[in-house]
């Protein structure tokens, strides 16, 4: 259900206004609303293990809608922990949340892939890599179609450079990255927030993945504190210092297509997506004309 023309913009969860609270409500508002996409929140233990009847029922609406979805994997994965058996349970999150997201008609699974622990670069990423490799090829076999997403994180203790994810995904069939703007803008402590830079973060995608990658992004937008350490919470955008129409220009020029999700707080998110997608669709048409 990928756009061939653009981005579909998404919400990060059900939206405070859908009349039903379920997944299911949660992607029926959002394509009654008119839009494309919608990450559902698999983030907290209590959602590990979801019943096939839910999932079918996510996977109905979604289809009754024309809604993409993807799943945004548990927190607690962390592919160097120093203790194996919270990387034997990494690789379980990773598998059932991937079925599940199969089973939802989900294309993608999102999650942060490891914490750093004072080891140095390469030996964390190696682990990931390896972990990551083997599981792709474990959903691979028993056909279970769902792209792995390693996100870019928001601070420097968490694994997730954008050049640590694009080499992932070159490296593995099966793992494309997940782009966080927010998230690269507050783990380099207020930089990469221009025109300039969003056109660098894409051109240095296109050079490492291929056009193709440019033509199936998953994205993250929200806006961001941060100190020193990095990111702190997802703001607003008009509370936060995000230059998010430079980013829907830079997305525009390079003819970016695939999902972008909007983290913002949840209060205010139906009202940024509104102003993202509208914006975009407008900066499409000057574009076409
Ligand atoms: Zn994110």
């Amino acid at each position: 259900m990928r756009s061939t023309d653009g981005l579909r913009f998404g919400s990060a969860g059900v939206l405070p206004d859908a009349p039903k609270r379920s997944s299911a409500g949660g992607v029926a508002y959002v394509g009654e609303l008119g839009l494309g996409a919608m990450e559902i929140e698999w983030v907290r233990s209590r959602m590990r293990i979801v019943s096939d009847r839910t999932a079918k029922a996510i996977c109905r609406a979604a289809k009754e809608h024309d809604v993409s979805l993807s799943v945004h994997g548990v927190y607690y994965i962390n592919f160097n922990s120093p203790r194996a058996e919270v990387i034997e349970q990494s690789r379980d999150w990773v598998r059932v949340q991937a079925r599940s997201a199969w089973v939802a008609g989900a294309t993608d699974l999102i999650f942060h892939a490891a914490f750093m622990h004072d080891d140095d670069e390469d030996t964390v990423y190696e682990r990931v890599r390896r972990h990551l490799s083997e599981l792709a090829q474990e959903l691979q076999a028993d056909d279970i179609s769902v792209t792995l997403r390693p996100e870019t994180t928001g601070k420097p203790t968490a694994f997730g450079t954008l050049d640590q994810v694009l080499c992932l995904a070159d490296e593995i069939d099966g793992v494309e990255p997940c782009i966080d703007f927010a998230h690269i803008h507050a783990r380099n402590n207020g930089g990469w927030n221009t025109y300039e830079r969003f056109r660098q973060i894409l051109d240095r995608t296109r050079e490492v993945l291929g056009v193709a990658a440019i033509g199936n992004l998953h994205l993250h937008f929200s806006g961001i504190d941060y100190t020193e350490a990095g990111e702190q919470n997802h703001l607003l955008l008009d509370d936060s210092d995000m230059h998010w129409e430079e980013l829907l220009q830079a997305l525009v020029d390079v003819g970016a297509a695939g999902t972008l999700i909007c983290e913002c707080p949840m209060h205010g998110q139906e009202e940024e997506l509104k102003r993202l997608q509208t914006r975009y669709s407008a900066l499409k048409k000057e574009q076409n004309a």
